[in-house]
């Protein structure tokens, strides 16, 4: 599986933007767009750049409906209507949507989290993670054991929570991004538009 990280507060090359909002795209048995960023023409050029084009997106995973997860979903879905889309609709409860694919269902009202079966445990991608990081990889640990969390952590300052996951990667909003790859220095690794995560 291959996750490349399309859009972020930060970037790893000068040809992609960086702006606040978050984006990744999943190759797996499916494509996944996990999010869509602020601003349709940044997530655009990011693709263009990375080789992603809407055509070959499956399916559009959308974590919560704040305006830098879902700003570029309206251009996609004008390029590929045949994009299915998941949202994070209220009653949403934890269940495997596609084989090897499920959510967290909404936790806290307001955000759902993918996790994604892998030979190596579970891959646990978050938005904001506004229900609180922890909260939600207690719900992932539920479905097996973490191997790695992607995404944007907010706040989260509970970092006992990351003790035993063998990749950490702070992503978007995280605010602790500095003291999270300080204590975990061996399994945290730094995020950026363009960063490509094989699993
Ligand atoms: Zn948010
Ligand atoms: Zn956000």
């Amino acid at each position: 599986m291959k996750i490349t990280i399309v859009y972020d507060n930060e970037t790893t090359k000068p040809d992609l933007k960086s702006d606040w909002g978050f984006s990744c795209f999943i190759e797996n048995k499916k494509n996944i767009l996990f999010d869509t960023g602020a601003n349709d023409d940044i997530l655009l050029s990011n693709m263009e750049v990375l080789g992603i084009e809407p055509k070959n997106i499956d399916i559009v995973f959308l974590s919560h409906n704040h305006w830098d997860h879902v700003g570029g979903l309206d251009s996609l879905l004008s390029m590929n209507p045949k994009i299915k889309v998941y949202k994070p609709d209220f009653s949403l409860k934890p269940k495997e949507f596609l084989p090897g694919f499920m959510t967290t269902g909404i936790l806290s009202g307001i955000e759902q989290s993918l996790m994604i079966k892998t030979g190596k445990g579970l891959v646990v991608i978050g938005g904001c993670s506004h229900p609180g990081l922890e909260n939600i990889l207690d719900v992932a640990r539920k479905f097996g054991e973490i191997h790695a969390v992607i995404g944007g952590f907010h706040g989260f300052d509970k970092f006992d929570a990351l003790k035993d996951i063998n990749l950490v990667i702070p992503c978007h909003c995280t605010q602790y991004k500095k003291e999270i790859c300080e204590l975990y220095p061996e399994n945290c690794s730094s995020c950026g538009a363009g960063k490509i995560v094989e699993i």
